[in-house]
């Protein structure tokens, strides 16, 4: 996979499901690759600085990334308690356990946060392909995928 830049007058590449999740865990804009898409690590722009795309697509677009977020954290303490336990056993310092899990539970989300926006864009764009109503600049709306061949 390669985000190089298109050649003059060809249409980016298409928008397969490994480049929106490669794109994303990069913190890039999942359509054109473009960066700059965080001011900081809290703060998202509105739309693509190089494309134009709108990453809140529809109202609400964002509580997906809050539900992904959560999913990781709880995902992440529940390897840690089920893995700690394990490592520790037969006499497990819950104390310890639950240490690390109240700290992961608090920090988790706040590292997840980008990542979690941009995933969570990637996968919108693979259950909702780009649209019209997306404000993409012309010359950066991807190339459709080939259809698959026919089987006879
Ligand atoms: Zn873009």
């Amino acid at each position: 996979m390669s985000d190089r830049p298109p050649e003059p007058d060809a249409a980016p590449p298409p928008l397969t499901p490994a480049r929106l999740v490669g794109r994303a865990l990069r913190l890039r804009c999942c359509v054109c690759g473009g960066g700059g898409i965080f001011h900081r690590w809290f703060t998202m722009e509105d739309n693509c600085p190089t494309c134009g795309f709108r990453f809140e697509r529809i109202e609400g677009h964002w509580i997906g990334s809050l539900g992904l977020n959560t999913i990781l954290t709880m995902g992440a303490g529940l390897i840690v308690v089920v893995g700690g336990y394990a490592l520790m056993y037969p006499d497990p310092n819950l104390t310890v356990l639950i240490a690390v899990v109240v700290v992961l539970g608090v920090l988790g989300p706040l590292f997840l946060f980008p990542f979690t926006r941009t995933l969570w864009t990637a996968a919108d764009l693979m259950m909702r392909p780009l649209d019209v109503d997306d404000g993409v600049d012309p010359d950066h709306i991807p190339a459709r995928r080939p259809p698959p061949p026919r089987r006879r």
